[in-house]
């Protein structure tokens, strides 16, 4: 293996001291302030009413303690300034809390799969796009349940996982590390990922000119001014090539019988399909180089219809390359997690080396004495080459194709172990295949040598 693969196996995990910071602001907030995700009681917990959402609220203290019996580490890095950044607050909806029964509807497969697979598809198969996002954000990436789909759509090679939530991200981050399955079947490119420590609203010079910005479940739980900045920092400073954005539907929220109040509550706000549209609609009018359109998603039964999804979804896409202003960036407003390159294998070979090396591997394990064509095909159809093609193909590397009854076999002479000719190294890669004419790889190319012969 070369050095360069070499170094593409090497995974970079970044060491303790790097995300010490988060057991700062992690020990911070015990003690000081309040964090969103419920580690401590609110400021406002006197004027709680519901009973329900109080016992809850004790309860996950109680969780909290007990999976944190001793006070965390000292810290390395004095991160005092982003303390009161990213502390964040309980707040408590105009509206009532929701009872612990949701709702007695669902979903199948499960309403946070159906608006990952819609994201996903987005991103996937929409030709505008479709195999040209090379990086993406997941912005609150929360327990990064999104990032399995994200590392499988071709031609993504950088993902930037995104929170403002330091308890979640120091918890989860392990959860975008490459499995050992991904050291043995390696991927054809190269992924990096990176788990972020920051705002939705943070410019930073690491996330400028990302191909695409997701934000799944996320503009609900920001604060007023939060949401205010959020337009100028993804279409105003990355100016992504497309941007997916979902949010819950509040007019499906008649179907979850149980529910009063929110669906969640962190939620600052639930919209209707016009308010969103609205909002999204605004943004367009103010950043004229992108257009929007509008989903439903997680549809519930036909009778409701009428409602919506229960999740909707705007689609941003960057139609024009307007030479609009581009708000500053600033450097290190994001908070480095982790970072991970997963392992890859660059194959250099040329398609043809590609089709004969398994045409040839499929022949040896099938034969001697002889093998069908059609099984060969069969293993070699990825490659889109007709079965006469191959034949023709395989001929002119000397192989005896002889026509019988049930179609073409090929004859395999016993394989000899001991032949040295049967290695073939040196492989070319497309680009040395280009510079030849239309049948680059001719017979007598030392590639493929006739190492088949006996
Ligand atoms: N996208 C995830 C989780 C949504 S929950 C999913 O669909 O499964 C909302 C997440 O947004 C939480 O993890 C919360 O910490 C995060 N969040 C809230 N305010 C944020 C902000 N200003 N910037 C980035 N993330 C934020």
């Amino acid at each position: 293996m070369s050095d360069e693969a070499n170094d593409a196996h090497n995974y970079q995990e970044i060491p303790a001291p790097m995300y010490e910071h988060l057991v700062q602001l992690h020990s911070e907030s015990d003690d000081n302030e309040e964090h969103d995700d419920a580690i401590s009681a609110p400021s406002t917990e006197s004027s709680l009413s519901d009973d329900a959402f109080e016992e809850s609220i004790q309860k996950r203290i109680r969780d909290f303690k007990l999976f944190n019996p001793s006070p965390p580490p000292s810290p390395v890095l004095d991160l005092t300034n982003y303390k009161h950044k990213y502390t964040r607050q309980w707040s408590l909806p105009e509206s009532p809390r929701q009872s612990s029964s949701m709702s007695r509807i669902q979903f199948h497969p499960p309403a946070y799969v159906q608006r990952y697979e819609a994201v996903r598809d987005v991103l996937e198969k929409d030709p505008r796009w479709a195999s040209n996002l090379k990086s993406v954000i997941d912005y609150g990436c929360n327990d990064m349940a999104f990032f399995k789909y994200l590392k499988q759509i071709p031609g993504v090679e950088e993902i930037y996982c995104i929170d403002v939530d330091p308890d979640t991200l120091k918890a989860r981050y392990r959860n975008v590390q490459p499995f050992h399955v991904d050291y043995l079947i390696q991927r054809e490119s190269p992924l990096k990922v990176q788990v972020l420590l920051g705002s939705v609203v943070d410019p930073d010079s690491i996330v400028k000119d990302c191909d695409a910005v997701v934000a799944i479940e996320l503009i609900e739980h920001l604060y007023p001014e939060e949401l205010e900045k959020f337009p100028a920092n993804v279409f105003g400073f990355i100016k992504p090539k497309v941007a997916v954005i979902t949010t819950p539907n509040v007019e499906f929220n008649v179907v979850f019988t149980d529910l009063v109040g929110f669906r969640h509550p962190d939620h600052k706000f639930e919209w209707t399909r016009a308010e969103f549209q609205k909002w999204a609609t605004d943004i367009v009018t103010k950043y004229p180089d992108y257009e929007v359109s509008f989903h439903d998603v997680c549809l519930g039964p036909e009778e409701t219809r009428n409602l919506g999804g229960c999740t909707q979804m705007a689609v941003f896409h960057k139609h024009s390359d307007l030479q609009t202003e581009r708000v500053p960036g600033q450097e290190g407003l994001l908070i480095p997690v982790i970072l991970y390159n997963y392992p890859y294998h660059n194959d250099k070979r040329c398609v043809k080396q590609k089709i004969h090396d398994d045409a040839v591997f499929h022949i040896h394990n099938k034969g001697p004495p002889e093998v069908p064509l059609d099984y060969i095909h069969d293993k070699v159809k990825d490659y889109e080459i007709s079965l006469m093609e191959l034949k023709e193909f395989l001929e002119s590397y000397h192989w005896t194709i002889v026509r019988k009854e049930d179609g073409y076999v090929i004859k395999v002479p016993e394989y000899n172990v001991f032949s040295t000719e049967n290695d073939a190294e040196d492989y070319k890669t497309d680009e040395e295949c280009a510079v030849r004419t239309e049948n680059e790889l001719s017979p007598s190319d030392p590639i493929i040598e006739n190492w088949d012969s006996d």
